[in-house]
């Protein structure tokens, strides 16, 4: 799960993280009002999306005066805002964040992740902030240092400065540079992080160390410890169809080919999608639901595929294990005339009761393309999808 930019600043704060002042706002007016009840003479209006990029994408203005705070600030609200994290389409702004600007001296780029070969979170920290780190692997992957957390000791003080030195931070800051390291891996670990990244981290003129922006993924699979994180959703920023298949317990995700795919089974799953692409299709869906499938559940997940205006065909590909053949073909059929499906339909069903599943699509008098396995499926699902 993703949140905003303001509100990872406000869980970094509370481990002790150094941030500039600021608050969220939703329209001009409140920026206007935020402004000035930070005070100074430089401020920072902010797009919030749940994307990186917003700065090249301009969504990041410094304003001098309270007038540019307001210009900034209706220039970027409703804005779609496009960066290489959104997608053409972009992603419209409905949030600000209003800060007091930073004299920035130097940035930096400090991150964690979960290493899995390793067991252990990941502290990677590179003089070259304010970059995409991508990149930096990429091309000067000598500039990003690493640093594997013992989690009986967490990170400790002399890691800390270590790590800290190696990317540049000047001696004088290096006590705030140790709160914003250890705060960012006690948060990363008490919230049940994927990803927590300050990027940058800068040094100011004043030789304080400050997070001037802040991203942090947490793992879906903790959420249910974590009421005050799920308090923070925004269904803005989210998927439609995702949001509708979280209702109905399906894993969905959104994908930009024109062939839907509904599978029991994650490996089933991922195995389908790439079979699709084997035979030159691309897949519109990630769609696995689950091992004890309905009815109900498979016509909610052709529910949800025939929303996407790009879908040219289905492939349904089930394994009958726990979960019999001839139910879901029943759940196929029952679906299929619910919905009163268009778009041309594969099946390939394998295991338990697989001779009553097939011949329960046969009597159906639906217009079912049957596949005896998966390279036949892929075959048949990708000329369908072409209009053969
Ligand atoms: P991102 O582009 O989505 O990663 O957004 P960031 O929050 O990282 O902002 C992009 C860039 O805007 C930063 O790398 C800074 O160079 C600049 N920026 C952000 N806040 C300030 C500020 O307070 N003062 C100045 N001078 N620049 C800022
Ligand atoms: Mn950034």
């Amino acid at each position: 799960m993703k949140i905003h930019e303001y509100q990872a600043k406000e869980i970094l704060r509370q481990y002790g993280v150094p941030t500039p002042r600021g608050s969220a706002c939703f329209s001009v007016d409140e920026a206007e009002n935020a402004a000035r009840n930070l005070g100074g003479a430089v401020w920072v209006v902010k797009a919030q999306i749940h994307a990186g990029g917003r700065g090249k994408g301009g969504g990041v203005k410094v304003a001098r005066s309270l007038q540019e705070v307001c210009d900034h600030a209706g220039n970027i609200l409703g804005m779609q805002l496009i960066t290489h994290q959104t997608g053409a389409e972009g992603q419209k702004v409905r949030r600000l964040l209003i800060e007091e600007g930073a004299a920035i001296a130097k940035e930096y780029y400090v991150g964690m992740v979960i290493d899995r070969s390793k067991q252990r979170v990941v502290l990677m920290a590179s003089s070259e902030g304010g970059m995409e780190i991508e990149e930096v692997a990429k091309h000067t992957p000598e500039k990003i240092h690493k640093v594997w957390i013992n989690p009986a000791s967490g990170l400790t003080d002399a890691e800390a400065d270590t790590v800290a030195r190696q990317i540049g931070i000047p001696d004088a800051a290096l006590t705030d540079a140790r709160a914003c390291l250890q705060g960012l891996y006690r948060a990363f670990v008490e919230k049940d992080a994927m990803l927590a990244e300050i990027n940058p981290l800068v040094l100011t003129a004043d030789q304080r160390v400050v997070a001037l922006d802040a991203k942090i993924n947490f793992d879906s699979n903790a959420l249910f410890r974590h009421p005050e994180v799920v308090a923070l959703r925004d269904l803005d920023e989210e998927d439609p169809a995702e949001i509708e298949a979280s209702k109905f317990d399906l894993s969905y995700i959104s994908l930009d080919g024109d062939i839907g795919c509904l599978v029991n089974g994650a490996g089933l799953a991922m195995a389908t999608m790439d079979i699709i692409k084997l035979y030159g299709g691309m897949p519109a869906n990630f769609l696995d639901v689950g091992g004890g499938a309905s009815k109900e559940k498979v016509t909610e997940a052709f529910k949800l595929m025939l929303k996407n205006p790009r879908l040219r065909a289905i492939l349904v590909n089930i394994f009958g294990g726990i979960m019999k053949c001839d139910v879901i073909a029943e759940g196929v059929v029952a679906a299929a005339r619910e919905v009163h499906l268009k778009a041309p339909l594969v099946v390939r069903l394998e295991g338990t009761n697989v001779d009553l599943g097939k011949r329960i699509l046969a009597e159906s008098g639906l217009p079912i393309i049957s596949a005896s396995n998966m390279a036949d499926a892929a075959e048949k699902v990708v000329a369908a999808a072409k209009g053969a």
